[in-house]
């Protein structure tokens, strides 16, 4: 028999990220981190950083990087809410719209971390199937819930929708919250930014780590009505001020300076993922359309674990996902054109 203090503890299942390693001959293409290294702006805020400045709080307004953020979305400074990763920008969210005790609505195939927050903050969920190409049929949507959270790209599958989708499920869901989640609009799909005006009830999130390469700092922004940055910044206040640490806020404005530099990385991503994209299906993968930093593909002679094993047999870590109408899918993350030539080389060997 367990003591009894152990019955009082909190029981939970978390999120499982995908598996970090450091061996250096590793090809890493299991957790949708960038392959380029960040803008050499980075670097050079870095070097140039007053280590000595660190004896002091960060500013808990993250103002410089804040600043930088609504020059570049062109919406004010008060329309933007930092955090210390989306994660913890989304992780917030959850806390400060969806505490109505009506069930959340988000799609069965998502981002894997939505139900565990809800676990987490008590928040009842439904899921709602996607059909069977893996898209969304926003007349499920249409009926009272407690909020909506979509990301756009879907993850794990890549696919995106445009500015109809968007605005059907908004014009649907006026009476709570619509968060969409954008990690992966970068890489080509539609940022429903634009609709920002017309919609108080909007908060999009987006995040540093996958096109502006920045996983290793922390960088999580949310955009949306003043009404909706005030609250997540009065939740966030109630828990922890310093969020975001001094570092981060530098080293990200000078990633959102260097304009020109992100977008030639995520054209480059994308050029890589068409050509990838074309490859697997010629070695007769089913690849869902992705507008995102990685394909989501199955193979009808093979199954996906036994693929997943055989690659990490190699050194190449993909992620295979053993859950309900996905555990015969991979998600490949686009790396470089090399680290692409070396799995498409595997995959064809031991696919024979
Ligand atoms: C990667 C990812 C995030 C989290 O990114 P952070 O590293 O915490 O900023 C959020 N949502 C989706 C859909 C993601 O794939």
């Amino acid at each position: 028999m367990p003591p009894l203090w152990q019955e009082k503890l909190r029981k939970i299942t978390p999120y499982v990220p995908g598996e970090q390693s450091s061996n250096p001959g590793l090809i890493k293409l299991n957790a949708n981190e960038n392959p380029y290294p960040p803008s050499p702006r980075v670097r050079e805020a870095l070097q140039g950083l007053d280590t000595g400045a660190l004896r002091l709080y960060p500013d808990a307004n993250a103002s410089r990087l804040r600043g930088a953020l609504s020059s570049y979305y062109g919406v004010k400074p008060t329309q933007v809410f930092m955090g210390n990763g989306s994660d913890d920008v989304l992780a917030l969210a959850f806390q400060s719209f969806f505490c109505s005790g009506q069930p959340i609505l988000f799609p069965d195939i998502t981002y894997s971390f939505y139900p565990v927050w809800c676990g987490l903050f008590r928040t009842p969920y439904e899921t709602v199937p996607l059909d069977g190409n893996f898209r969304v049929n926003p007349r499920d949507y249409d009926r009272p819930s407690g909020g909506v959270v979509l990301p756009n790209p879907n993850a794990p599958t890549g696919i995106s929708e445009g500015r109809a989708f968007i605005e059907d499920i908004l014009s649907h869901n006026q009476d709570c919250v619509v968060i969409i989640d954008e990690a992966y609009v970068d890489f080509g799909g539609w940022s429903c930014v634009p609709l920002l005006e017309q919609y108080e009830n909007l908060l999009i999130v987006q995040t540093f780590s996958k096109s502006r390469s920045l996983a290793g700092l922390r960088i999580g922004v949310a955009l949306g009505s003043e009404t909706l940055i005030a609250t997540l910044e009065a939740v966030k206040n109630s828990y922890n001020s310093y969020t975001m640490d001094a570092v981060s806020i530098e080293a990200g404005a000078a990633a959102v300076e260097d304009d020109a530099y992100f977008r030639e990385t995520c054209r480059k991503v994308i050029g890589t993922r068409e050509r990838c994209a074309a490859a697997l299906r010629g070695l007769g993968f089913t690849v869902c359309p992705s507008d995102s930093n990685f394909l989501f593909v199955t193979h009808p002679a093979a199954r996906a674990r036994d693929i997943f094993e055989a690659m990490r047999a190699q050194n190449i870590f993909i992620r295979h996902f053993n859950l309900p109408r996905i555990d015969n899918y991979l998600r490949i993350t686009i790396g470089t054109e090399t680290e692409m030539d070396k799995l498409l080389s595997a995959l064809a060997g031991y696919l024979g």
